[in-house]
């Protein structure tokens, strides 16, 4: 019985799993991070500003309201404050007071930082830039729409947080890094909504179809062409001249067929690491931020797949490594020792 206790749950790895770009972004970070969290699912807390952008995406998708009798969406809300109001009271009731969302405990950066000025002023004023964005622009087409699709024998799936008009995808960012040139032009999750987009729209049953019957089997060039990807950056820029922002950025990208294929490739290749079981770590600035940082030197991969050997597989050739700046010190420390004179002298008072 204590023998069985004792025995690791033996883990089974999805050799071609379904590709978010969460899933992508972190497997090409670091395949043991991938391995604690898609492989060991392993529980772990979120940062208050991801607490943050949820609660800003779910206000996003509140701003507008079908009417009833006319069928057509129009503001939820009445005014600036009530907007503003309504989200300062959900972050109170259901994100500080809790201490977590969705399951996810909120690893707070210092004791009563939920009820802060600071924290709470900073949400109102994103809160504040996002209502005067929405108040001016025409409504989206859709939102949270999920798509999936395969292509070459890549499975990948996209999370949109919106579509609108003529193929344009639009993604809210929360974070207060502004996005730069090369991120736009490269970054992966806009590359996987692009390319879901194009694939759904040659599916006629699609949701994508649905939302833009007008595109329905539109060709790769034209595509591409007529699509846009926009980064909504929710937090402020920099304030020029202590004036702060009134409203909330929109960058605007192109995707080429070029980043289809090196997306394909890249998908193929990590593909190729989960069927070789190769979970090494890469470490890096990013361990600092890693959720898994305090137990990655505490489990190693290569003990919860003995099974995988009787398949004879060629495997964890690097699943050992150990992350040495997070290892527990080697060495014990040792206590200084007085020297006998000392210990004579004290004696003495
Ligand atoms: S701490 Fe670094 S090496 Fe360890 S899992 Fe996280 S990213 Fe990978």
């Amino acid at each position: 019985m204590a023998q069985e206790l004792d025995k690791k749950p033996l883990l089974r790895v999805i050799e071609n799993p379904i590709w978010s770009p969460t899933r992508l972004d972190l497997a090409e970070l670091c395949m043991k991070a991938y391995w604690f969290q898609y492989v060991f699912h392993m529980k772990h807390s979120i940062t208050p500003d991801i607490a943050r952008g949820k609660l800003m995406h779910r206000m996003i998708e509140k701003f507008w309201q079908r009417d009833e009798r006319s069928g057509l969406l129009v503001p939820g809300y009445s005014s600036y404050s009530a907007f503003v109001n309504s989200a300062v009271r959900d972050w109170r009731h259901n994100f500080a007071k809790t201490g977590e969302t969705d399951g996810q405990r909120i690893e707070w950066d210092f004791r009563g930082q939920a009820w802060s000025r600071e924290f709470i002023g900073n949400l109102a004023a994103m809160a504040g830039r996002v209502y005067s964005r929405y108040l001016v622009e025409e409504p989206r087409l859709a939102t949270e729409v999920d798509l999936k699709v395969t292509l070459d024998g890549v499975r990948l799936s996209a999370k949109i947080d919106e579509l609108r008009r003529r193929l344009t995808i639009r993604d809210h960012k929360s974070g207060f890094k502004m996005p730069k040139e090369h991120y736009l032009d490269k970054n992966i999750q806009m590359t996987d909504y692009s390319l879901c987009l194009w694939l759904s729209l040659q599916d006629e049953r699609s949701t994508a179809s649905q939302v833009y019957p007008g595109y329905v089997g539109i060709p790769l060039d034209e595509f591409l062409e007529v699509s846009t990807i926009e980064v909504h950056h929710l937090a402020e820029a920099r304030p020029i001249d202590g004036r702060r922002e009134a409203m909330t950025r929109i960058y605007s990208a192109k995707r080429t067929e070029r980043s289809f294929e090196d997306l394909i490739e890249t998908i193929h290749a990590k593909n190729k690491s989960l069927q070789e079981r190769d979970f090494h770590p890469t470490k890096g600035r990013h361990c600092e931020y890693c959720f898994f940082r305090n137990v990655c030197n505490s489990y190693n991969p290569h003990d919860y797949h003995e099974n995988e050997y009787e398949r004879s597989m060629p495997l964890f050739a690097s699943a050992g490594i150990e992350c040495k700046s997070f290892a527990p010190p080697q060495d014990k420390l040792k206590k200084p020792r007085l020297q006998k004179s000392m210990i004579f002298r004290k004696s003495l008072f």
